[in-house]
């Protein structure tokens, strides 16, 4: 039985006063559904309301900062239906306090000379607003009017401190505040703490619920005294909490899902005479192996020499050759009998792939390695012949799109299956797999994860801590670097322009990358859209050809224009970041980035990763829209990019200068959502939660001691249910 069971904290929200059914609707339609949820929607900010600001005192606030104010009626004026403003003064300075779409009848409530006090956020307006001496407003605060004998502290404009949550449509801010406010004050304090009282003392962590009212500001009091620094540091205190529950219930998960794993069946490719194998598969291969690629190939000829199932991620840059190394597992699996299936996330990576690996297979001396496609663009008929192949064991290499998985083929013998640029491929996707090795033999098939995205040490070690990593970040020698510039300002833009139309004169083709597609996704951005529109006419008197690739186009087209890139057809691909992915167009040598400090450093490596792809060399053009050339926190982070070719240096700077990013949101597919808004801005916590864990792994690995049962229930009840654990104990 949970351990949460009877406490009511799996109820409704409905069961919290002051939830009705139409905000309960609203509430639940943001995915906030049950009490656990409230107490885990986390404010955004706090207002700190303890203290009247005197309006005269308003110039040392910074604009935005919700004050406290108070004052006498100086001047009403009312635009029916549209606005009303109320001028209060005190000590002969006046501020103004504005209400859009004010409820009919509010100016009533303002009479000349009326003692308020208001709350709201503090704007400064431009130039006065046209009224002499008129500095600052609050828009739409709220109001108190204040009698004889007045109570010092105006108790009704909020609790002292507030706290400020993501708004949810149709709830209204107050409504939301209170609702929480109740949850946490009733049920708080029965949330099942999950890491045991000497993990937190050597740790330094708060209990549950202590951190839960500090982060919702409960009970928010006018007398708590403690200074703007000290709640400071009490809540990042309270959310390192949480953030490290997050991280350590993630890799428990995880880590149960290793051991579940590991302790199916495969096919030991143990008979297998690797040394010729592998001395087959580089005189196969037109360039000697890097040592970081042997060492790889090594690791998963030890994996699968093994008769459980190969979990490993082969962390490699972009070029690092990742395909040499699947190719060399392909031939292992084939020399031992078995069947490959290699997926890819797109139709144009596996036309690559399957021309390389053809290429390679024909040369491969010993042992035959048939390949043969499989994609959703094929008829019915040639699908079926390729799974009536596959079935007979007359292909030994599938190279087919991930949504091979929605219906995996049946296969004569699966031995391993590798799975190329892994995104969105996450552990539930690997359940699915393992099922289809299946085919009645109950062996699981090893599995070989690629992945380009450049991810800090720890981080892997913390988001894969289900796999096992071997990280290629060597690169083959001989390459090209990619000459990567920082352009500001519209000269800088001219010049890469420039530069991008000699290289398309020469013959070569060039990426153009927007950050957005059009303006309905950001005002004032250059779009893709545009962009494609005014190179065409800039360009395209002159024979130039311009594609344009983004995200909304549906998959058959995208293909298609990828394909046309990739033949030649294309000479410009203006995309947004739709192009990430693994593509291979040797003959593009160009790449200009717009409003290139927009996008996080791993991103903008992997884009760089598209060209200086073949002989021609390559240059990233990282334009910035601002005329000062690489200022502030931006221009360190692109110096940073254009000083390093090494994906993972540049991924671990990227982690240290914002902390979390894009990175981060490389959450396996299947794992649970973060509580925490961004538990990896703990860098520290990575490594903590990881200690915690080996701790754990050796000496209690499946949580059955009494003092691990609360985790055990966080875990499992976190993680979808019966995903882990379940098979060892239950
Ligand atoms: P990725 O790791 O990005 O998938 P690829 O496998 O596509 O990289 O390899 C990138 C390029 O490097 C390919 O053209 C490949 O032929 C070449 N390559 C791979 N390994 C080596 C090597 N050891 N020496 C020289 N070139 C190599
Ligand atoms: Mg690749």
């Amino acid at each position: 039985m949970p351990v949460s069971a009877g406490l009511g904290l799996d109820d409704g929200i409905d069961h919290v006063p002051g939830v009705g059914p139409r905000t309960g609707e609203r509430l639940r339609a943001r995915g906030l559904a049950t009490i656990t949820d409230l107490l885990f929607h986390l404010p955004r900010r706090y207002d700190d309301l303890r203290r009247v600001t005197p309006i005269a005192a308003l110039a040392s606030v910074p604009s935005g900062t919700t004050v406290l104010v108070r004052g006498t009626v100086a001047r009403v004026r009312i635009f029916p239906h549209r606005l009303l403003d109320v001028f209060v003064e005190q000590d002969g300075m006046r501020v103004r306090a504005r209400w859009f779409r004010p409820p009919r009848g509010m100016q009533k409530s303002f009479t000349k000379g009326a003692a308020v006090a208001l709350a709201g956020p503090l704007r400064r307006l431009e130039d006065g607003a046209g009224e002499p001496d008129l500095v600052f407003e609050l828009v739409q605060p709220s109001v108190q009017r204040l009698g004889p004998g007045e109570p010092e502290r105006p108790a009704d404009l909020g609790a002292g401190i507030r706290a400020r949550y993501p708004a949810i449509t149709g709830v209204g801010a107050r409504v939301l505040e209170k609702v929480i406010a109740t949850a946490v004050d009733r049920y708080g304090e029965r949330v099942p703490e999950a890491l045991g009282a000497q993990m937190r003392a050597r740790l330094g962590l708060p209990p549950i619920g202590a951190a839960l009212r500090t982060i919702h500001a409960r009970p928010g009091s006018w007398s708590d005294e403690s200074s703007p620094d000290e709640l400071a540091r009490q809540r990042a205190s309270a959310r390192r909490r949480l953030a490290f529950e997050d991280l350590l219930v993630v890799q428990l998960g995880l880590a149960a899902g290793r051991r579940q794993a590991r302790a199916g069946a495969a096919r030991a490719c143990a008979d297998v005479d690797v040394g010729a194998v592998l001395r087959a598969v580089r005189a196969a291969l037109p360039f000697e192996l890097t040592a970081a690629q042997a060492q790889a190939i090594d690791d998963i000829a030890g994996d699968m020499a093994r008769p459980h199932p190969m979990q490993r991620l082969l962390a490699g840059d972009v070029g690092s050759g990742k395909t040499a190394v699947a190719f060399a597992a392909a031939a292992l699996a084939a020399a031992a009998g078995g069947q490959t299936l290699l997926m890819a996330p797109t139709e144009v990576l596996v036309e690559q792939h399957l021309r390389t690996l053809t290429a390679l297979a024909a040369r491969l001396a010993g042992s035959s390695v048939r390949a043969a496609r499989f994609t959703s663009s094929m008829s019915r008929a040639e699908r079926a012949e390729t799974l009536a192949r596959c079935r007979a064991g007359e292909i030994q290499l599938l190279v087919g799109t991930q949504a091979l998985l929605e219906s995996p083929p049946d296969f004569a013998d699966l031995t391993l299956a590798i799975v190329d640029e892994q995104h969105r491929f996450g552990v539930a996707q690997r359940a699915r797999l393992r099922r289809a090795g299946d085919g009645g033999s109950a062996l699981i098939p090893h599995l070989l994860v690629m992945s380009a995205t450049p991810i800090p040490r720890t981080l892997a070690l913390t988001l894969y801590g289900d796999l096992d990593v071997t990280f290629l970040r060597e690169l083959p020698p001989g390459r090209q670097p990619v000459e990567t510039e920082i352009l500001s300002g519209d000269e800088g833009r001219a010049n890469a322009q420039a530069r991008l139309e000699a290289a398309v004169r020469a013959g070569r083709q060039a990426y153009v990358v927007c950050p957005v597609r059009t303006r309905a996704e950001r005002a004032g951005a250059i779009t893709a859209v545009a962009r494609a529109a005014e190179l065409r006419r800039a360009l395209g008197p002159a024979g130039v050809r311009v594609g344009l690739l983004h995200g909304e186009l549906d998959a058959a087209t995208k293909e298609a224009r990828l394909r046309a890139f990739a033949g030649g057809a294309i000479d410009v691909l203006v995309a947004t970041t739709v192009i990430e992915l693994g593509i291979d167009v040797p003959n593009a040598t160009v790449m200009l980035v717009e409003e290139a400090d927009r996008f996080g450093l791993a991103q903008l490596h992997q884009l760089r990763g598209r060209v200086g792809r073949g002989a021609f060399g390559g240059a990233c053009l990282l334009c910035t829209t601002s005329a000062v050339p690489a200022h502030g926190d931006a221009g360190q982070r692109l110096a940073e990019l254009a000083a390093t070719r090494d994906g993972f240096r540049i991924a671990e700077a990227d982690l240290a200068l914002r902390g979390h990013g894009d990175i981060f949101g490389a959450r396996q597919a299947g794992t649970p959502r973060w509580r925490c808004d961004d538990p990896a801005a703990y860098v520290d916590l990575l490594e903590l939660a990881r200690v915690e864990r080996d701790r754990i792994e050796v000496d209690d690995p499946a949580l059955v001691r009494p003092e691990h049962e609360r985790l055990r229930a966080a875990v499992l009840a976190r993680w979808a249910a019966g995903a882990v654990y379940g098979a060892e104990t239950g």
